[in-house]
């Protein structure tokens, strides 16, 4: 008896692409289980994705494990096709997914389990497959005399189409495909668009190939190994030169500059006394994974990363991470979610036996 108000083997923390496949899994092995998912609806984080990214523009979404995608419309909004496909698959394996639960701590608890809180309740459980995603952690880089900008300041998450754009003057900030796109976007609405980022964007000439891909998840693995925070698959596979690209090459919007130093009442300011007038800042500056319920557990590294052994945390092997650093794509949190379901079978097989 733990005093929790729900007792079960595993608790599946997010119901995004990795969290679903665990849970698929976890069905499949027969073991008890809850997803815990703090979003409205199906979807994982795409549900919050702007209108306008359409599934053609989109990297690749993998199939979740035992069910197809199909080939849906290309030209309809990537959040309601995956949406769609995510509350068929819940559906179809009868997933056990709570919503919305916003999970705010995991902390050990007496013997061998874990305690998992949101507001409301709290689950006892043996191990967690946490699989929370980055969306709720945009990452903000800090510069001097960001908070005198007159102006409005957004980030990526915060984008919902080029219309608020029109006829501003706009800086964006981040070498990513989320800043590209929607600095293209932008740049048919705007007065005027300046695209700035910390390194040069490199394009990719040839068609991205597994092998490409394995390189880019293999580099990834090796930081988390040795307890570095992860770069994002997606950004270490450089950017795709798409025709979309090489025409906005052509029209000037992607003549980059560099860093500003700093953000003046009005607009931005390179260490070299040049200075743009601006109206809106958008920051494509990425994402963080969002862990922070895991603060309890005390995971961090010096480092500032969690030690990784494949999907396991070396410091509580109780708990997998998917969707962290080499499985931070749509392909790697299906294999994360086979994986982390295998060693969890491996690590309740005792106590199940001692009870039986
Ligand atoms: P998510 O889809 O983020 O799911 C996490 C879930 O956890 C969410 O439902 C969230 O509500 C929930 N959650 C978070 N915190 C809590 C909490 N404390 N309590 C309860 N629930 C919580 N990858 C690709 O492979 N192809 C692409 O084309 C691609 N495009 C991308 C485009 C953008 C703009 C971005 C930002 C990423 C893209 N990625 C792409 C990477 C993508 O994030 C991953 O591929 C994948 O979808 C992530 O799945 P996930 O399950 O790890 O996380």
């Amino acid at each position: 008896v733990t005093g929790a108000d729900h007792e079960t083997d595993v608790a599946v923390i997010g119901a995004g692409q990795a969290g679903l496949s665990a849970a698929y899994f976890l069905r499949r092995a027969g073991l008890d289980f809850a997803v815990l998912d703090h979003g409205k609806r199906a979807g994982g984080a795409w549900q919050y994705r702007w209108p306008s990214l359409v599934l053609g523009k989109v990297h690749g979404l993998h199939d979740l494990p035992g069910m197809a995608l199909g080939t849906p419309d290309t030209t309809r909004p990537a959040s309601e096709v995956v949406s769609e496909y995510f509350g068929r698959f819940e559906r179809a394996y009868d997933l056990p997914v709570r919503r919305p639960v916003d999970v705010l701590a995991v902390r050990p608890a007496s013997g061998d389990r874990l305690l998992v809180e949101s507001a409301a309740e709290t689950w006892s459980v043996r191990a967690v497959l946490n699989a929370t995603g980055t969306w709720d952690r945009p990452f903000w880089p800090r510069y001097p005399g960001q908070e005198s900008f007159e102006g409005r300041q957004l980030h990526t998450a915060d984008y919902t189409g080029a219309a608020d754009f029109r006829d501003k003057r706009v800086v964006v900030v981040g070498g990513g495909t989320s800043a590209i796109q929607q600095l293209i976007e932008i740049a048919a609405v705007a007065r005027d668009t300046t695209w700035v980022t910390r390194r040069p964007p490199v394009f990719r000439e040839e068609p991205f190939t597994e092998d490409w891909g394995r390189a880019a998840v293999a580099k990834v693995d090796a930081a988390v190994r040795a307890g570095q925070p992860p770069a994002s698959v997606v950004s270490v596979t450089d950017l795709a030169r798409t025709p979309e690209v090489v025409e906005a090459e052509r029209a000037g919007i992607l003549d980059r500059l560099p860093m500003f130093d700093r953000i003046t009442r009005t607009g931005v300011h390179w260490p070299d006394g040049t200075e743009r007038p601006a109206d809106v800042i958008l920051w494509a500056t990425g994402f963080r994974a969002a862990l922070d319920h895991l603060a309890p557990l005390h995971l961090r590294e010096p480092g500032g990363g969690i030690r990784m052994d494949g999907t396991r945390v070396v410091a509580e092997p109780r708990l997998h991470l998917l969707g962290y650093g080499p499985s931070a794509s749509t392909i790697g949190a299906n294999r994360a979610g086979r994986s982390a379901v295998q060693e969890i079978r491996r690590l309740l097989a005792p106590a199940r036996s001692r009870t039986a």
